[in-house]
């Protein structure tokens, strides 16, 4: 196995994007012609979300509502238009300004560059990709397991849901003291928090006025067993499960490959969360905080189920989301000079750029440490020019190998 650097610098280094078959002809000419299809590679890739997002608001959907839905919609494929499109100029432009491709300037500089586009979207959907990617990037971390605890954490099931569970705590934590923004798995009962521990009496758990325990956790469960079992059949409908067995194609052959990993997760997630919510506070009436820490962290549990690695991911970038947004909270009023600086800092627009600029160099060139999201993202987003080139150093590397 050569290099990369060393392959790169007698395969690809001196070549132009004609003789590499990035594309035929002008440079300028090809993006010109190619934009149209990057944009519509976008509307095509966010048009599920839109349609979801207003299936979901459909109970109480007004002009207004159905409006900023369609804009977020254009907001979302014409950013990503203009990232997909910046990356192509600058690769074939640096090229031809150096006169010659480099390790760093052939993928990784342009995307980086592309993704400062990203400054014209609104802060909601450059959180949304920055989470994206971030949760990108740390799986590939753990598919490279360059070190002995990333490989620990790799491989130990165990680790990764006591990690899961410490995660869930913080989240949910989060959410009940601050309302800290960003989706996860289920959402804790605001209005409990309200009321004050004096107001409390013995055997009684006021999380929920009107309904009895068992009626409350019950509902919970009856809504996420329907989530969760959506959510199982459209991955093995659009094929994404990763255990799909062979020979077993077509509509009828998916139906019987439904897994149901989300399903059982979720259904479990919410009902352990609830009963022990409810338990706890019919006990220990006077420890609020710690009965809701309790079950957040006791729940997380059902990681086992089904573990998930890109879940996991998820819950790590969003537990570090929330402590940070907990902390500018608690802080935002310090005279601490570094505090005031840390605080602001602005980490998500420097994450951006750098997350983006790792995963499409990873994709084209170590496809091997990409996950599938970091694959599903990047193709859609650029039209599956990402797999183009990924496919050309595919070729040469295999070339490389024969010759040797
Ligand atoms: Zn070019
Ligand atoms: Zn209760």
């Amino acid at each position: 196995m050569v290099a990369l650097s060393k392959f790169f610098y007698e395969n690809v280094r001196n070549q132009s994007c004609q003789s590499l078959k990035l594309h035929d002809g002008n440079c300028l000419l090809y993006l010109l012609k190619e934009t149209p299809y990057f944009a519509l590679a976008n509307f095509k890739y966010f048009l599920p979300i839109c349609v979801i997002s207003i299936l979901m608001k459909l109970r109480n959907m007004n002009k207004q509502k159905l409006r900023h839905s369609l804009q977020y919609y254009a907001e979302c494929s014409l950013v990503c238009t203009a990232v997909s499109c910046t990356i192509q100029f600058l690769m074939c432009n640096l090229r031809n300004v150096m006169g010659h491709f480099h390790l760093y300037t052939f993928i990784f500089l342009p995307s980086v560059i592309g993704a400062c586009m990203m400054n014209l979207a609104s802060a909601r959907l450059r959180q949304l990709l920055t989470t994206t990617l971030v949760q990108c990037n740390i799986q590939s971390f753990l598919l490279r397991r360059r070190n002995p605890i990333i490989r620990l954490i790799a491989d130990s099931k165990h680790l990764q849901t006591f990690s899961f569970m410490l995660c869930s705590a913080v989240i949910l934590q989060g959410k009940l003291l601050h309302n800290t923004e960003g989706f996860w798995l289920l959402e804790p009962n605001l209005e409990a928090s309200k009321t004050k521990d004096a107001n409390y009496t013995s055997n009684k758990c006021q999380l929920h006025s009107e309904t009895s325990c068992t009626r409350y956790i019950y509902e919970g469960m009856q809504k996420y067993f329907l989530v969760g079992l959506a959510l199982d059949v459209a991955k093995s409908l659009t094929g994404k499960t990763e255990n799909i067995v062979k020979n077993q194609s077509g509509i009828w052959g998916r139906i019987k490959n439904i897994r149901i990993g989300s399903m059982a997760l979720l259904t479990a997630y919410v009902g352990i969360y609830r009963f022990l919510n409810c338990f706890l506070r019919r006990k220990f009436p006077q420890n609020q905080n710690h009965n809701h820490i309790a079950s957040a962290f006791i729940a997380g549990l059902c990681y086992r189920i089904s573990p998930q690695t890109n879940l996991f991911c998820y819950a790590l970038v969003q537990a570090v989301r929330t402590l940070w947004s907990c902390l500018k909270i608690e802080h935002s009023n310090s005279k601490n000079q570094i505090m005031r600086f840390l605080l602001g800092v602005p980490f998500e627009k420097i994450l951006f750029p750098l997350t983006l600029g790792h995963s499409c160099h990873l994709i084209c060139l170590k496809p091997e440490y990409c996950c599938p999201l970091t694959a599903s993202v990047t193709n859609n987003v650029t039209n599956y020019k990402a797999n183009h080139v990924q496919n050309i150093i595919a070729k040469l590397k295999q070339n490389v190998m024969q010759v040797e």
